[in-house]
């Protein structure tokens, strides 16, 4: 704890979602001495993509979506029923200002400046993860196992050279290997590659869903408090902030923290500010019992999956499905995504899955939203996280301590 958050103790402090980004918010503040109560609709990490993602800290993934050619690069995807990229014809009128953003970022200057601000936010991530899971008895679940990023192409290889040398700018160490190197370490990868590189701190967790409870539990510990409610509005009262429930109910806090992940929007509109986000939907499927072993997380570049060793067997998947409401998951995408891993893995055994979609709260240049309302000091924001929640949750929670203090 820093000095200035000592402050903190004693606050009523709310916090909407218990996601994984609230819980490490609840974890944080609780050991600041705050008196937290979390509130969500659902059971701690059980409803957002908290529940299932791909399981990594990646703190070296500093490279916005919005990339100068990414237009030129989706319009092919998008045709693609097995590219990465999925955005179903009818939902582009309504995600129509937040892909006008979008774009508005994709220029050298302003993607440049994006993967600084992430680069910077990132470099703490690791020492703030192991930190926080330390203190709440969690380290156990964190693997410094490494990542390896796989290109089949050697021209997508070559391409991605200069993403490494940025990624060393910061600090992020990585290696270049040849194909012998990569079946080396991995020897169940299907034949195909033709390098890679290593990245030798990127740490995993067992099980996403493990963490957003583990934190609670430490919160629960130091007297926060769960309830499960759906949060319909947040007003001013001058000296605090009140918190309205569905069912007509409300309560007041001393300061409240909106971490409803893509869920925020509807919050923060109330409040008179508009903040652009969308779900961006992914999908995995987790193989039980895989028969075959990776020795790290892997990353396929080519293919915008990533597999990851979890407690439950072995988990694959990713994608990005750009979606503005909410519309019935689409049941086609796993078996395609069954298809790769099995182009990948060609020992995997299949025959027992389990499917899981979840959306990731994207904004359009891929940074969190994490700051002061500006209709009232006493609300904080820290939602956006896009695809790197679970990595940049410690770093986060940090970051809003220090905007709930005075001053
Ligand atoms: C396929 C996939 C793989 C991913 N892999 C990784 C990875 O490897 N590493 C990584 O760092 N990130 C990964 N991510 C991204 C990560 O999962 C998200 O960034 C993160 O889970 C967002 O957390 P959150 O707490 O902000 O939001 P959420 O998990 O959505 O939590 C928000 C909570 O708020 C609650 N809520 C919303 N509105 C209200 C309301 N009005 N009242 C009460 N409760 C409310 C919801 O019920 C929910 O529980 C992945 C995502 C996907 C989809």
């Amino acid at each position: 704890m820093i000095k200035s958050e000592h402050m903190l103790k004693g606050k009523n402090i709310a916090i909407v979602g218990a996601g994984i980004v609230g819980a490490c918010c609840a974890a944080h503040l609780s050991a600041c001495g705050a008196k937290v109560t979390v509130f969500d609709r659902a059971m701690p990490g059980q409803a957002g993509p908290s529940r299932g993602n791909a399981a990594h800290i990646a703190a070296s993934a500093i490279f916005p979506l919005a990339a100068p050619g990414i237009l030129l690069d989706a319009l092919p995807m998008l045709l693609d029923p097995k590219a990465p990229l999925k955005m179903p014809l009818g939902q582009w009128p309504k995600l129509m200002p937040w892909l006008v953003s979008f774009m508005l970022n994709a220029n050298k200057k302003t993607y440049q400046a994006n993967i600084n601000q992430l680069g910077e936010f990132n470099q703490s991530v690791y020492k703030d993860t192991e930190q926080l899971y330390q203190s709440a008895g969690l380290s156990e679940h964190l693997h410094r196992d490494g990542a390896l990023y796989l290109y089949e192409s050697g021209a997508s290889l070559d391409k991605s050279q200069q993403e490494f040398a940025a990624r060393q700018r910061f600090g992020f160490d990585c290696h270049r290997l040849d194909a012998e190197q990569i079946y080396e370490l991995e020897p169940d990868l299907a034949k195909i590659f033709s390098g890679g590189y290593l990245i030798p701190g990127w740490m995993t967790v067992s099980d996403p869903k493990k963490i957003v409870s583990g934190l609670m539990d430490y919160c629960y510990k130091l007297g926060g408090k769960f309830i499960c409610e759906d949060i319909t509005a947040l007003t001013s009262t001058g000296h605090g902030v009140k918190v309205s429930f569905k069912n007509g109910n409300s309560a007041g806090f001393d300061q409240v923290i909106v971490a409803a992940g893509v869920n925020s929007g509807p919050l923060v509109k109330k409040l008179g500010q508009k903040k652009l986000l969308t779900a961006e939907r992914g999908y995995n499927l987790t193989y039980t019992r895989p028969g075959i072993t990776i020795n790290r997380a892997l990353m396929f570049a080519d293919r915008g999956v990533v597999a990851t060793r979890v407690d439950d067997g072995l988990r694959i998947g990713g994608w990005a499905e750009l979606v503005s409401d909410d519309i019935p998951v689409n049941q086609d995408y796993f078996s395609r995504i069954n298809g790769i891993a099995r182009e990948l893995f060609p020992a995997l055994d299949s025959a027992e899955s389990y499917p899981w979609m979840g959306a990731r709260p994207s904004t359009p240049d891929s940074l969190p939203v994490i700051e002061r309302s500006e209709t009232d000091a006493n609300i904080v924001y820290a939602f956006g996280h896009g695809h790197l929640g679970l990595t940049q949750g410690p770093t986060t929670a940090k970051r809003v301590a220090q905007l709930l203090v005075p001053g």
